[in-house]
């Protein structure tokens, strides 16, 4: 997880309110001398620590609901840095402006906090537990959509905590704790009636106490007269560390036993994993997702073309690179059409689900250069297995041949795009492409090039979901390889490519690069053609003579500023995927919007 602090000079981290002192007295306690420090008791919160008149000031500063931060009673700023140069200039409240910053020694690294694990921590579980994923999956989750799992951890994590016990009476929680060992310290947490406030029950001394937690007007969770926190799993955690009134601190959790995954009240979405998807009763019948809490976006996770249909181990048995044509059910829709043939839906019987497909079925009077292109491409697609490419299912044999394929309903980038410009926001943009960076950086890794990546090789299963396809042109690189050489010139999308590979037919990695360049151009000019009307020699000339094309309209700076270094002539010093995919996850992270959650207009009650 990112801080955004963390390149702030005298930002210090996770210390203490005297470590922080003592930072000050040697920096020399000169008037509007400050630091930063996380704050200790609230998630994404600060302290700024400042000097006057040779005495210590310390300032919480609070991270909104809405992503904003803010000194109490003061304006909102969008981050840390941007609030410490709103108080170098004006007090507005402190007793002074900010006025030399107490730097951080050199050999003094940022202090991490309790909650920076914990936050890591609970996101590995809330996506274990609320998508079932494991492994590269779910760490290709979390990092694809970081902010957005924030947002939800936040505000809905304590329903997947072995603790949580969901809507039980008082009765009923006692009887949960004392039904097994009672050590001091033994917990749950219920849901107490219909208001949806909680209550926590702890064991002390074999006896069950009770205590109502408070859930003030702006939406934050507390012990009477204790600490408040944003959300109840941070009070809990915060409850471990320190009584705040409670007869014990929090020890070993109730474990929930009648949930077996801590599935929420409300389920975020269906259940995933082994047998997870019942077979639809009709053929090709259309995806029965669970509806989403509203105001919450869909998460490449929610689609059933995340993992792989083969993840779940019983169908990874019957799984042969060749499937029996009476397990395909070819629809005449067509989806698209090329060359080789046409595209078709249909629907492919796995032996516990059903699943939608996309067919490229070869026109039956196609030469065997055409055929041996498509097999090539059957055999690329058969090695990979990524959340962001789509994967093949199999090839199939029958009055054709017949390559099926994951389905993504949405279609291609381009298209999609042009058609919906009013309705796509840049930061959906943005999300999109690191995700065919993601993809992008996993055939980095594998060594393969795809040679044809282009906003219309982009296709969609929804508008925050999209998959790299078209294999084609795509090369295995020998294990000892850097680049593939074309013996041979074929049809090749020159606005694409990089100048090696036009000049030197060499193909790298580097190459898919410059294409993502383009493909990144495509994609923020909302379908754009890429060097207008130039023909194909004057695009050459163009770059040659140091010309690059302008950034589009909607296109934030720092990603044009991406798009020109993978565009960088010389393919020695342009980024590779894992440099292209960091930069554009930070910016990502950095733009993605906090949905504001609405403080509940609960009443304060004594505890039950
Ligand atoms: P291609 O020859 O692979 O570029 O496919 C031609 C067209 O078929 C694409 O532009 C898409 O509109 C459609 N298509 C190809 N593969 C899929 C797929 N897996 N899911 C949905 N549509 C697809």
């Amino acid at each position: 997880m990112i801080e955004p602090a963390t390149e702030l000079p005298f930002f210090y981290g996770s210390i203490s309110r005297s470590e922080a002192e003592q930072h000050l007295k040697l920096a020399g306690m000169s008037d509007g001398l400050f630091l930063l420090r996380q704050c200790l008791r609230s998630l994404g919160g600060y302290v700024l620590s400042l000097v006057w008149n040779l005495e210590f000031y310390h300032y919480p500063v609070e991270k909104q609901l809405n992503g904003t931060y803010c000194i109490s009673g003061g304006k909102p700023h969008c981050g840390p840095a941007e609030l410490c140069e709103f108080y170098s200039k004006d007090a507005d409240g402190l007793v002074c402006t900010l006025r030399k910053p107490c730097l951080r020694p050199a050999d003094q690294a940022v202090k991490s906090g309790v909650f920076d694990s914990l936050r890591d921590n609970m996101l590995r579980e809330y996506v274990r537990h609320t998508w079932n994923l494991e492994g590269e999956a779910m760490e290709q989750a979390i990092i694809s959509q970081a902010p957005q799992l924030e947002k939800l951890i936040a505000t809905t994590a304590h329903e997947k905590m072995p603790w949580y016990h969901g809507k039980i009476s008082r009765t009923e929680g006692e009887r949960r704790l004392y039904s097994a060992s009672q050590p001091d310290g033994k917990f749950l947490v219920r849901e107490r009636d219909e208001s949806g406030t909680f209550a926590l029950s702890v064991m002390y001394g074999k006896t069950a106490y009770h205590y109502r937690i408070l859930h003030d007007k702006s939406g934050k969770y507390s012990m009477p007269e204790g600490t408040k926190f944003d959300t109840v799993w941070q009070l809990v955690e915060y409850l471990k560390m320190k009584p705040d009134g409670l007869v014990t601190l929090l020890r070993e959790a109730c474990v929930n036993q009648h949930s077996a995954n801590h599935t929420p009240a409300v389920p975020l979405v269906r259940a995933r994993g082994n047998g997870y998807t019942p077979p639809p009763e009709v053929p090709g019948a259309c995806k029965t997702l669970t509806s989403l809490p509203a105001g919450r976006q869909t998460l490449p996770m929610d689609s059933d073309e995340f993992v792989s249909p083969y993840a779940d181990p019983k169908e990874l048995q019957e799984k042969t690179l060749f499937i029996k044509r009476e397990k395909l059910m070819v629809d005449e829709v067509e989806l698209g059409s090329g060359n080789f043939g046409s595209v078709k839906k249909g629907v492919y019987k796995m032996k516990s689900k059903h699943i939608d497909v996309a067919i490229k079925v070869l026109k039956s009077e196609n030469e065997k250069a055409v055929r041996d292109e498509m097999m090539r491409e059957a055999d690329i697609m058969h090695q990979l297995d990524n959340p962001y490419i789509v994967r093949m299912i199999g090839l199939c044999q029958a009055e054709a041949l017949m390559l099926v394929m994951e389905m993504a309903p949405a279609g291609p980038l381009n298209k999609f795009l042009s058609s919906k410009k009013d309705q796509v926001a840049v930061e959906n943009v943005v999300e999109l492409m690191h995700q065919v960076s993601l993809g992008m950086k996993y055939l980095e890794e594998k060594n393969f090039v795809h040679r044809d990546l282009a906003a219309r090789n982009v296709l969609l299963v929804n508008q925050h979901y999209a998959k790299i396809s078209d294999f084609g042109l795509s090369k295995a690189l020998g294990a000892d390889d850097n680049y593939y050489k074309a013996r041979t010139l074929g049809k090749w999308p020159l606005k694409w490519y990089a100048p090696e590979c036009i000049n030197f037919h060499k193909f790298s990695s580097k190459g898919d690069v410059w294409s993502f360049g383009i493909t990144m151009w495509e994609a923020f000019s909302y379908g754009g053609k890429p060097y207008k009307k130039m023909k194909g020699p004057e695009v050459i000339s163009f770059l040659q003579a140091g010309n690059r094309m302008d950034r589009p309209a909607s296109c934030p700076e720092p990603i044009y500023e991406l798009m020109k270094d993978c565009w960088t002539y010389k393919y020695e010093e342009r980024p590779s995927f894992v440099q292209v995919e960091e930069r554009m996850r930070t910016y990502y992270y950095s733009t993605s919007k906090k949905v504001s959650t609405e403080t509940k207009e609960d009443e304060e009650k004594p505890a039950d």
